[in-house]
């Protein structure tokens, strides 16, 4: 309820109450409805440009939060480096490594696999940044899964390249006498001429002759499981089981310098040239057999011989002579 205000009149000599005029009255609800709007396009404005009124504090939230964009997007570009590098890798792995150890590659879908089953992104969903989080912790994370399959690649080959290397150390590779100027290559593997019938015959190793005496080495890593003279023709002889379906035979011997049951390296003196058994003259005759068959050992002498060497073992192998046997 307003208050009735009363004035002197002096006229009158007595108070009379004061009347308020209807117009003056129009014309403050007109400037309250015009305050309300004025005052409401202000806080729009204001609404619309939030900036020019915030806090420090949130200002520097701000900053945090574009320059953490920033680092996102640097360390989103490092990944792709890393990227660019682990599939490199990769198709080495897959390309020489695995290929030359005779192993199967690695399927693209096995080392790029993602994580399947339960959303293991849940954490950090729901925020303004969701996404760019989200989308690099799963890069990192399949990154991190294609290390572990490298890895466990690398390792594979490291157990094969062992394999592979008691292979290489047990395959016969070398001479079996000291043959420096190749003067020693007797007689072939082939069709010759049998030094006692004179007829041609199937010469099944290969002759080295070398004076009484001259030491016989083992061509590869293996264990003596013959040395005796109780094969037709072979006289005091040694067979050496190299594993892996070789074995290598060193005839006619003069004397023995290993015992049946023992393990030899490739170059050990296993006994010394002679010509017991079916030979004509002092000579080693030498025979490598693979899967129990009779193979050329002329193939097996890469070990220790220059291309122009080989060139030479195989000019004086391939002549048809008459073997020593
Ligand atoms: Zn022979």
């Amino acid at each position: 309820m307003s208050k009735v205000k009363y004035y002197y009149d002096s006229e009158t000599l007595s108070y009379k109450k004061i009347e308020q005029k209807k117009g003056r009255r129009l014309g403050i609800i007109l400037l309250g409805i015009t305050g309300s709007f004025l005052g409401g396009f202000i806080l729009l404005m204001v609404y619309l440009n939030i900036p020019e009124i915030e806090t420090p504090k949130e200002k520097a939230l701000k900053r945090e939060l574009k320059n953490m964009e920033l680092q996102y997007g640097l360390l989103n570009k490092k990944m792709d480096q890393i990227q660019d590098v682990m599939a490199n890798i990769e198709d080495r792995d897959n390309s020489i490594y695995r290929l030359y150890f005779e192993a199967n590659p690695i399927p693209d879908e096995q080392r790029m696999a993602g994580f399947g089953g339960i959303n293991r992104y849940k954490d950090l969903e729901g925020f303004d940044n969701s996404k760019l989080i989200i989308e690099t912790t799963k890069r990192m994370d399949i990154l991190t899964k294609r290390l572990v399959v490298q890895s466990k690649s690398l390792d594979e080959i490291a157990e094969l390249a062992k394999e592979k290397g008691n292979l290489l150390s047990a395959i016969p590779a070398i001479q079996p006498v000291n043959n420096e100027d190749l003067s020693r290559i007797a007689s072939g593997y082939g069709w010759r001429n049998d030094p006692f019938t004179k007829v041609k015959k199937f010469h099944y190793g290969m002759d080295f002759t070398a004076p009484r005496g001259t030491p016989v080495y083992a061509t590869g890593d293996g264990r003596v499981v013959r040395a005796d003279s109780r094969s037709t023709g072979y006289g005091n002889h040694i067979r050496i089981d190299h594993g892996y379906g070789y074995t290598s035979l060193y005839a006619h011997l003069y004397k023995y310098n290993v015992r049946r049951g023992q393990r030899v390296k490739r170059g050990d003196v296993i006994g010394f040239v002679g010509s017991t058994g079916r030979s004509e003259a002092p000579h080693l005759h030498y025979e490598i057999f693979k899967d129990d068959k009779r193979i050329n050992p002329i193939n097996f002498y890469y070990g220790n011989l220059s291309p122009e060497e080989f060139g030479k073992v195989l000019e004086r192998a391939q002549r048809e002579n008459q073997s020593l046997d």
